[in-house]
């Protein structure tokens, strides 16, 4: 079968401290649940609950406006206290605290399941506005607004399920992926008729997980929307959303036929996805790979949305020495975690500590002009020339808006550069971030 791939640049990435991607284990449910009301998108959630308030699993406690999808409470107990705090970004959040008290009605007890059939696709959509779910693996959007938003689009659509796994950190993902196939599957049928023009499904798997692809087909053969899988190759930044549809549009070419607009989900959402439609079951938890070096014991937990990134670590055996540097996400694209009372969140996929020795940033140095970092931009761009215009001029140059952030530059650079930072404008040359 085809193997296609974006045609230059990209990194083959592997890291010993990712936990091995067999299975997942439940997570201690947290006496302390941390609920964001202003979440990953920037939106910002209307509380519906007060300080002193009891509260029940699964309840609506915040509800969405634009931009903003539903939250709810990850488990019964009473709000202690509303919380403040600047993220490495300087962006301001705001939580509420839930100190768990109670019984539980959804956890241990068979879940009453609802028939889907004759739902039209704009009771799809309110249940899953109503069920919170959001895109779990990047902006956090809801996904009822990006469904709304296709109402515009009069091309074919198709969705794609990107089940590209170029980052060991997406771990959790390719275990969701294994452990709940056919929520995933049964999923992505559930968008496609919510989203009420999408007649093709294109499961989009990297090379090395084919047999994965073929069972996610075999699955999908089941129901009345054409399906087919694409193979993909597996070097970074295969699963970004340009290099994606990249490889789609050749796909698309060579088997002449018309994909038209692409909807690209993953894994997580669509297992949401599942869940709000079949059971109305709100996004109470999500698969997370927990690891780095300063971890004892990396794993991949499935966990309540709110559970603080201390208890995470705490769990998986704590730090074998103190850590220098905490992250949600992934080296090449993750977000420094300034205080680990921080709390998992719908899109965290992965969180991880390194040791102090190995987060003490290297100096830099002056370019050397190597061209390493040309040889692995994806974009084709002269990630060494637009830095160095962007230091004189302290303006973006053409063509710098074509860089999405891959951060492949930042890795090969020997002089240890903020390349990437400073072409998306983010700084003019501070410190390096995760
Ligand atoms: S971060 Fe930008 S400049 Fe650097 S490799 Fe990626 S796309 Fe190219
Ligand atoms: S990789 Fe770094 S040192 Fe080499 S050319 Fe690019 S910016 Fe200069």
């Amino acid at each position: 079968m085809k193997v296609y791939s974006f045609p230059r640049g990209g990194l083959s990435f592997i890291d010993p401290t990712v936990p091995p991607g067999n299975s997942s284990e439940t997570a201690f449910l947290p006496v302390l649940s941390v609920i964001p009301l202003i979440q990953e998108s920037g939106g910002r959630v209307s509380p519906l609950v007060s300080v002193g308030d009891s509260v029940r699993e699964g309840m609506l406690i915040g509800r969405g406006g634009p931009g903003a999808a539903n939250v709810h409470a990850t488990v019964p107990g009473r709000v202690v206290r509303k919380v403040e705090w600047e993220d490495s970004e300087g962006r301001p959040s705001e939580a509420l605290v839930i100190r768990m008290e109670g019984s539980f009605e959804r956890l241990g007890r068979k879940e009453k399941s609802f028939s889907r059939a004759g739902l039209d696709y704009s009771e799809l959509q309110r249940t899953l506005t109503d069920c919170g779910v959001v895109e779990m693996e990047g902006s956090g959007k809801p996904v009822a607004e990006t469904l709304e938003a296709l109402n515009n689009i009069k091309s074919p659509q198709t969705l794609v399920v990107r089940c590209v796994f170029d980052d060991p950190w997406l771990a959790a993902d390719y275990v969701l992926c294994k452990e709940r196939l056919q929520a995933v599957v049964e999923g992505s049928f559930i968008i496609a008729k919510a989203g009420g023009r999408i007649k093709h499904i294109v499961f989009a798997v990297s090379q090395r997980e084919k047999e994965l692809g073929k069972a996610m087909l075999a699955e999908a053969s089941q129901y009345n929307i054409p399906s087919s899988m694409v193979l993909t190759g597996s070097r970074y930044p295969q699963g970004n959303r340009r290099e994606l549809e990249l490889v789609l549009r050749k796909y698309e070419k060579s088997e002449n036929i018309d994909l038209g607009f692409l909807l690209v989900f993953g894994p997580a959402t669509l297992a949401a996805v599942y869940d709000a439609v079949k059971y109305h079951r709100p996004v109470l938890d999500r698969y997370v790979a927990v690891g780095g070096s300063a971890v004892r014991k990396p794993r991949i937990m499935r966990v309540r949305i709110g559970k603080r990134i201390r208890d995470l670590f705490e769990e998986c055996g704590g730090f074998v020495d103190v850590p220098g540097r905490i992250v949600a996400g992934s080296p090449l694209s993750g977000k420094a975690v300034l205080n680990p009372d921080e709390p998992v969140t719908k899109t965290s996929y992965a969180v991880f500590a390194i040791l102090k020795a190995q987060a003490v940033d290297s100096p830099k140095r002056n370019c050397i002009s190597c061209g390493e970092c040309r040889n692995v931009c994806p974009v084709g761009l002269d990630p060494e020339e637009l830095y160095k215009q962007i230091k004189i001029s302290l303006s973006r140059p053409p063509g710098a808006e074509e860089c999405h952030g891959c951060s492949c530059c930042d890795v090969v650079c020997p002089s240890c550069l903020p390349l990437s930072e400073v072409i998306m404008g983010k700084t003019l040359g501070g410190p390096r971030s995760a």
